[in-house]
């Protein structure tokens, strides 16, 4: 039976780091939850200190509106951790055959950004997709480990949005360039911890010049062809995952092209909605003549 729907967090709790004017980062426990049409809308921040990964404490001071300050992305990971066709509906539609073991490739740490920051899409590419992902946070150190210290080492999700120039990754063959630019790895709004990863609603809505929504993708994180524990224990035996460490899950069918001037939303049922407004950068690219 599908479980259900929520925007906001039905157990455990949700932790973002933000900034205000002059000062930061600060963590908060998050209380409330927006709607699709604003994400941040009735969502009140309780400032804590502590373990982002471990045991939070209130500082006393003054709850603030989500909408007030300046989201940080939950954690800046030392490696962000892609999973290639990872949905049986999304290979199909890229044309690929179903992988047999997870293909694994790296977006750089330098390419995240938090909710609200601009998705800057370089000169040099006709194709800027999105691609909606469940992230899995990684909250201990785990290297080889087994399936069950595998889910024991999550310490929570956020959403996750691939964006990809699909172009430049067809002329290249590899990923580290069309996965890479900066801004790529939008990354928040928060962390949710304590969430189970394994039935949860993986959405993305486009918003065009119009004003108009449209939802691009809707899936669910059962249809992975590897779950959230095989993909731990695939990926720390090749390389050992450390606290703040992500893994981006894959992306469910209708990955779309992004234009200057939309805003996209990824959305994981049970974390909240990160949305990033999309701009285009003027200067140009090296190509390997300069
Ligand atoms: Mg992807």
């Amino acid at each position: 039976m599908r479980r259900a729907e929520a925007m906001g967090h039905a157990g455990g709790s949700r932790v973002a780091r933000y900034r205000l004017p002059g000062s930061g980062p600060h963590m908060a426990r998050v209380h409330g939850n927006g709607t699709v049409a604003d994400p941040l809308g009735g969502v009140r921040l309780e400032p804590v200190v502590g373990d982002l990964f471990g045991e939070l404490l209130p500082t006393g001071q003054p709850w603030l509106r989500a909408a007030d300050v300046t989201l940080l992305p939950p954690v800046m990971p030392g490696k962000v951790v892609g999973i290639g066709s990872n949905y049986r509906d999304h290979a199909a539609e890229l044309g690929r055959e179903l992988p047999t073991v997870p293909k694994i490739f790296l977006k750089p740490p330098s390419a995240v950004i938090g909710f609200g920051q601009d998705i800057t899409v370089p000169p040099g590419t006709q194709r800027v997709d999105h691609e909606a992902e469940l992230a899995l946070v990684i909250g201990r150190t785990l290297c080889r480990v087994s399936r069950e210290r595998a889910l024991k080492g999550i310490a929570g999700i956020t959403c996750l949005n691939d964006v990809t120039a699909r172009d430049l990754q067809r002329v290249d063959g590899v990923f580290a360039r069309a996965k890479g630019f900066d801004s790529f790895c939008p990354l928040g709004p928060w962390l949710a911890r304590g969430l189970p990863p394994d039935d949860l609603a993986v959405r993305c809505r486009v918003r065009d010049i119009d004003g108009t929504w449209h939802t691009r993708q809707d899936g669910r994180s059962r249809d992975m062809v590897f779950d959230a524990a095989q993909l731990i224990v695939f990926v720390s035996a090749v390389m050992t995952l450390q606290p703040g460490d992500v893994i981006a899950t894959g992306t469910p069918a209708g990955v779309g092209p992004l234009l200057a001037g939309q805003r996209v939303q990824v959305q994981v049922e049970g974390v909240g909605v990160l949305e990033n407004p999309v701009v285009n950068r003027q200067d140009r690219i090296p190509t390997a003549r300069v």
